[in-house]
This record gives structure tokens, C-alpha cells and sequence, in this order.
């Protein structure tokens, strides 16, 4: 293991999405933003919908849209367990617009046939993907 980094592994109910060495990494926690780099002190914490934002052990930002889950670091170890996650390279972005569009279409109506939490969420996950498929700052 080199002497910055520590491991995370995310997943999803459908798959291991990612498992490697990273140096640091940002989550999306309900609270806040979740900072963790190697010796971080046993954590676990609930996410929402948003972008983890890591960086490889090479040092190279990446992103992942995260529909929310938990995060728990032991002994060097990060866990995240998510609903859905992708990383922001492998996203459709016009179908994450098309959703973001129909979400907000939605959300403008008023109509008791409108699930507006459901909506609201749709929205998130749908932002949420746009921005991690963008280039990282
Ligand atoms: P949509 O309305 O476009 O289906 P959604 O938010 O309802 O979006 P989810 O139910 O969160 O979609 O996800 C269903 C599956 O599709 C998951 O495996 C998720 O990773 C994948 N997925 C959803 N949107 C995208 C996207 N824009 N690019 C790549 N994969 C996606």
C-alpha cells in the first residue's frame, strides 16, 4: 500500500462499482460534506444524493454520482453503500438531462396525480449526474 493512500470499495445493490487504493476522498454527507484521507477515525455516516468527489492514488480527480446510502471508515478502510452510483465518465448525460427536464416538468404541475417527493428526488439524482459527469475542479 503506498504511504498516502487507504482503500474504498463502493457498492451498489447491482454490482461492485469501484475497489482500489485512493488518497482522498469527498462524500456527500446529510450532515455536510465528508472529508476522509488515510487515519481517518472510524466513522459512519448516512449520504444523500449527490457527487463523491476522490482522488486516485495517482493523484487524478475523479467523480461518482451517489443516490445516497452509508459510508463507514475502519482501520483504513472506506465502505460506501449506495442505491446507484456511476462514475461521472460513464454517465449518459442526455438521459440524465431528459430526467432533470421531467422531473422539473413535474414539479411545475399542480396536480394531485404528481408525487412531488418522488419528483423532487428524480431531480437530485438527475443533478447530481450532471455534475459529476462534468470535468472536476
Ligand atoms: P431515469 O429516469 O433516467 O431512469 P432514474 O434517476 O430514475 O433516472 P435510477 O432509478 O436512479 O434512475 O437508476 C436506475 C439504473 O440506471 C441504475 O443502475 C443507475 O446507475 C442507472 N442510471 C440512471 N441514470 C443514469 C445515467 N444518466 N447514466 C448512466 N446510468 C444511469
Amino acid at each position: 500500500m503506498a504511504e498516502n493512500t487507504f482503500m474504498v470499495e463502493i457498492v451498489t445493490p447491482e454490482r461492485i462499482l469501484y475497489k482500489d487504493e485512493i488518497q482522498f476522498l469527498v462524500a456527500p454527507g446529510v450532515e455536510g460534506e465528508l472529508g476522509v484521507m488515510k487515519n481517518h477515525a472510524p466513522l459512519v455516516a448516512a449520504l444523500k444524493i449527490g457527487v463523491l468527489r476522490y482522488k486516485d492514488a495517482a493523484g487524478k480527480p475523479q467523480q461518482i454520482a451517489l443516490s445516497g446510502g452509508f459510508m463507514e471508515v475502519v482501520d483504513n478502510v472506506g465502505r460506501i453503500l449506495a442505491e446507484t452510483a456511476e462514475h461521472g465518465r460513464d454517465i449518459d448525460v442526455l438521459r440524465a438531462k431528459a430526467a432533470r427536464e421531467r422531473a422539473e416538468r413535474r414539479l411545475a404541475q399542480q396536480s394531485e396525480e404528481v408525487n412531488y417527493t418522488r419528483a423532487r428526488m428524480a431531480l437530485q439524482r438527475a443533478i447530481a449526474r450532471i455534475k459529476a459527469s462534468e470535468p472536476s475542479i
